[in-house]
C-alpha cells in the first residue's frame, strides 16, 4: 500500500500545480463528506486546485462541516460539476469502490481521463481506479485519509478544519468509537486530532444532537408501529411506503441510525430497514456475529458493503420487495441462530 501511495507523491506534496477533483458516494454519510473535506482542506493546503463534487444532496446535519460551502452538488450543477472531472489531472474517489455509488455522476468519472486514484475500506472493489489505497481492516476512509496526510505532511499538519472532518468521519463511522473496527491506532490518531484542534464533545454534539422533530415523531411511529421481529430467524424489520415518508415531511438523513433499533432487541442477530425511495426501493442491513449482509445485499438485492453493514435496491413494488426478503431468511438458518 506504501508504494502505491508513493506513485502519487506529486498530487499530496506542495510542487505541482494540478486540477483535482474529490468525489464520494451518494447520499455521503460523515466518513464520506469528512474523509473528502479533511483531504480538501489538506490538498488547498498545498495549493492545489481541488473540488468536491457530490452526487447527491447529503443531511442537514453535516452542512457545518468546514468546506460544506464549497461542495459542488452533481444534482444541482451538472454542468459545472462535469465540467470539472473532465478537466482533472486527479479524482480521488473517497469511501466507495464502484461507479455505480455515485449514480450518473459514474459516467462522467469514468469517462474522463483523469487519473482516478480510490481511497476506501469497503470490499470487492470493481476496478476503475488506476490506483487504489484499501484496506477492509481500517474503520473508516477518514482514518485512511488520516494516514496519507500524515505520511506525506507530517502529524503536525493537520490544523483545525481538517481535524474536525476527519474526527467526524472516523467518529461517525466507529458509532462513537465503539465498534470492532476501532484499534489502539484509531484512538492514537483521533487524540492527534482533538490536539489539533477537533471538539470532541461539540462534535458529537453536532452529528448526534442535531435532528429535526419530524425525525423523532418518525422514530416513534417506527417503533410502535412498524418495526416487526420474525422469532425464527432473529430478525427484525421495518418497511416505509412514500406515503409514510410523505406523512413524516422525511428529509435526507432522517431516516439514518433506524435500522440498528433492531440489532438492540435481545436475540436479535439480523436487522432489515426497507424504504420506498423516489425511484428505486433501497435496502440497509445490520447484523451481529456471522451473518453476512455484503453476501446477502449482493446475492438478491445488487448491493454490497461490508459483514456487519450492507446495502442494496430493488426496482420491484416495496410489497415485493418485503415479501421476497423473507422467503429468503430460511436459506440463511445457519447464520441466523442467536
Ligand atoms: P447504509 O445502510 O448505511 O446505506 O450502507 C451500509 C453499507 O453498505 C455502506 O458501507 C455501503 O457501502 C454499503 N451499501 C449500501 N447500499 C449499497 C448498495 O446499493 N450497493 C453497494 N455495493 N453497497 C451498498
Ligand atoms: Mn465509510
Amino acid at each position: 500500500m506504501e508504494d502505491i501511495l508513493e506513485s502519487i507523491r506529486p498530487c499530496l506534496t506542495r510542487g505541482e500545480q494540478q486540477k483535482i477533483v474529490i468525489t464520494t458516494h451518494h447520499k455521503p454519510d460523515a466518513d464520506a463528506l469528512g474523509s473528502s473535506l479533511g483531504l480538501y482542506h489538506y490538498l488547498n493546503g498545498l495549493g492545489k486546485d481541488v473540488t468536491v463534487v457530490s452526487p447527491t444532496d447529503y443531511p442537514e446535519f453535516l452542512h457545518w462541516m468546514p468546506g460544506n460551502q464549497e461542495v459542488v452538488n452533481f444534482e444541482v450543477e451538472p454542468d459545472r460539476a462535469s465540467e470539472l472531472a473532465m478537466e482533472a489531472d486527479i479524482i480521488f474517489c473517497l469511501d466507495f469502490n464502484d461507479l455505480s455509488r455515485i449514480n450518473r455522476f459514474g459516467y462522467v468519472v469514468g469517462d474522463s481521463p483523469a487519473v482516478k486514484v480510490m481511497i476506501d475500506h469497503h470490499r470487492d472493489p470493481s476496478g476503475f481506479d488506476d490506483y487504489r489505497y484499501a484496506t477492509i481492516h481500517t474503520s473508516s476512509t477518514s482514518e485512511l485519509i488520516y494516514d496519507v496526510i500524515a505520511k506525506f505532511g507530517g502529524q503536525e499538519v493537520f490544523n483545525k478544519d481538517m481535524a474536525s472532518c476527519l474526527y467526524a468521519g472516523i467518529m461517525s463511522d466507529t458509532g462513537s468509537f465503539r465498534f470492532d473496527s476501532t484499534s489502539s491506532d484509531t484512538h492514537r490518531k483521533v487524540a492527534n486530532l482533538i490536539d489539533a484542534g477537533a471538539e470532541s464533545a461539540k462534535i458529537h454534539a453536532l452529528l448526534l444532537d442535531n435532528f429535526s422533530l419530524d425525525r423523532f415523531k418518525l422514530m416513534g411511529y417506527v417503533l410502535y408501529h412498524k418495526l416487526e421481529v420474525i422469532p425464527e430467524y432473529n430478525t427484525a424489520l421495518v418497511h416505509l411506503s412514500r406515503e409514510e415518508l410523505q406523512q413524516f415531511n422525511v428529509k435526507t438523513g432522517d431516516t439514518e441510525g433506524f435500522v440498528n433499533f433492531g440489532l438492540s432487541i435481545q436475540g436479535v442477530v439480523f436487522s432489515a430497514l426497507i424504504i420506498d425511495r423516489t425511484v428505486l426501493v433501497k435496502m440497509s442491513f445490520r447484523s451481529s456475529g456471522q451473518f453476512p449482509c455484503n453476501e446477502f445485499a449482493s446475492n438478491h438485492f445488487s448491493g454490497g458493503g461490508h459483514r456487519n453493514a450492507a446495502g442494496g435496491s430493488s426496482n420491484e413494488k416495496l410489497e415485493d420487495v418485503v415479501k421476497r426478503f423473507k422467503r429468503l431468511l430460511p436459506q440463511y438458518a445457519t447464520y441466523l441462530q442467536s
